[in-house]
């Protein structure tokens, strides 16, 4: 989970508290969904979500942090799925790299490599976006996934530029701007639909 995932996260927290008949002072509730959020935050938020049913299903009581962490891998063993035959695993380092654009929403500081100076992009944050024919297993969430790349130079110019084209024909299309913000912004995982 990153911290885009905390509203969601209380929701959850606040569900299961009314399940189990806890009554919570607001303070008591911000201190227990903090200290869950950071117990938990290691697993995608489906997985929390996922996670929580279960406890709901099998548990009488509400789950110390322990036991909704034996819960989510319990279910991940379950659904584990084998890397399809034609297709190549992800390695660690780009699945860390992976995780790492998502907490930071697939946008990172400018970058001054050669590369961008010459392309005059050194001043724009760099982007991290899936190649549409390039995908991997990824062996921690069990499915194929595009893989993802920092742009960099020349390929990060014709990105800003293309957002810019997208932006200007879809304003003039009448589209608000909050959804076009959602349409190019980073909140989406590469390859994920609207
Ligand atoms: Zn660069």
């Amino acid at each position: 989970m990153t911290d885009i995932d905390r509203g969601k996260f209380g929701e959850v927290v606040t569900r299961l508290a009314r399940h189990y008949n806890r009554k919570y002072s607001d303070a008591e509730r911000e201190g227990l969904t903090r200290t869950y959020f950071n117990g938990l935050k290691a697993w995608a938020l489906e997985d929390v979500i996922r996670g929580a049913e279960r406890v709901i299903e099998t548990s009488r009581r509400f789950p110390l942090v322990a036991e909704w962490q034996e819960i989510i891998s319990a279910a991940r063993r379950d659904r584990f799925v084998p890397c399809p035959a034609d297709a190549r695993q992800m390695t660690p380092a780009e699945i860390l790299e992976h995780e790492r654009a998502y907490a930071l929403h697939y946008e990172d500081e400018p970058c001054s490599c050669g590369e961008c100076v010459r392309a005059n992009v050194d001043h724009l944050a760099i982007r991290f976006v899936p190649l549409d024919d390039e995908v991997a297993f990824n062996p921690k969430v069990g499915r194929l996934v595009p893989i993802g790349y920092w742009l960099h130079g020349e390929g990060l110019g014709r990105w800003y530029e293309a957002k810019r084209k997208f932006l200007t024909s879809a304003t003039k299309a009448g589209l608000k701007p909050e959804r076009l913000l959602v349409l190019v912004g980073g909140d989406r995982e590469p390859g994920e639909d609207g």
